[in-house]
């Protein structure tokens, strides 16, 4: 269940939001950036915003591409399986508002103690419409890759990238699953070896996503696989600053 929280106010997908975050640090939640529809990445994003109705005047804003925001709108904002929360209480004070962005313009977000951050939505390759991010803060940028098989284009930006200064990237599957994570387009230690070649930048580079029922065999194949660059697991709850 995939969720980042940065600088309190900005959550990268929304798998945990609910239950990694108390119900004032939900509401203190003002944007969320969502990289592709997968239950994994969206699932709290309801109840967020029903914990969050009537914590300001502003609605919370949710960042996404046109077919990720379509995704969303058909399987979570239905009126069905959830209501539609654009036009709640009413279309005038909606509780929601979808912006939607486009892959390769930045756009940015302000009002944040650490400053304003300026984003990149960059195409990855992922059974469904994904993208990852680049995200920079004053003079320090991070890529994250999201859910992704073999890709090329985010590695271009992050060797383009002067200030980055750290890289969060996917490994889902233990090698004797390659076939699962290839049909899945997500990651093996092998493959993760190979997408790793072709980050020319000394940077930091951290894991998340394993699957949790391979969790023990990742760590060791990881730990066994010749990486071009160390890597580190993302632990749970851990505040990063880069
Ligand atoms: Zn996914
Ligand atoms: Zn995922």
């Amino acid at each position: 269940m995939t969720s980042f929280l940065i600088d309190d106010r900005v959550a990268v997908d929304a798998g945990a939001i609910t239950r990694a975050l108390t119900i004032e640090e939900q509401r203190a939640l003002r944007h969320v950036l969502i990289t592709h529809t997968h239950l994994d990445h969206t699932n709290t994003l309801p109840f967020l915003i029903e914990n969050s109705f009537g914590s300001s005047d502003e609605p919370v804003s949710i960042f996404c591409t046109k077919r990720v925001l379509a995704g969303v709108r058909r399987h979570l904002f239905n009126n069905d399986t959830w209501p539609d929360f654009t036009r709640i209480p009413n279309h005038m004070y909606p509780s929601v508002k979808f912006e939607e962005i486009e892959i390769g313009r930045p756009f940015s977000i302000d009002g944040l103690p650490g400053g304003v951050l300026e984003i990149v939505a960059i195409e990855v390759n992922h059974i469904v419409p994904t993208t990852g991010l680049l995200i920079r803060q004053g003079d320090s940028s991070i890529i994250f890759t999201s859910d992704t098989g073999p890709t090329e284009r985010i590695w271009d930006v992050a060797n383009a990238t002067e200030d980055l200064a750290a890289v969060i990237t996917e490994v889902s599957f233990p090698n004797r699953l390659q076939d699962v994570a290839d049909v899945s387009l997500h990651m093996t230690p092998q493959t993760l070896a190979v997408e790793l070649a072709k980050l020319r930048r000394r940077v930091p580079v951290y894991l998340y996503h394993f699957k949790p029922p391979y969790l023990e065999e990742l760590r060791s194949e990881i730990a066994g696989t010749d990486l071009p660059h160390p890597v580190e697991e993302l632990e749970q709850d851990r505040v990063y600053e880069f």
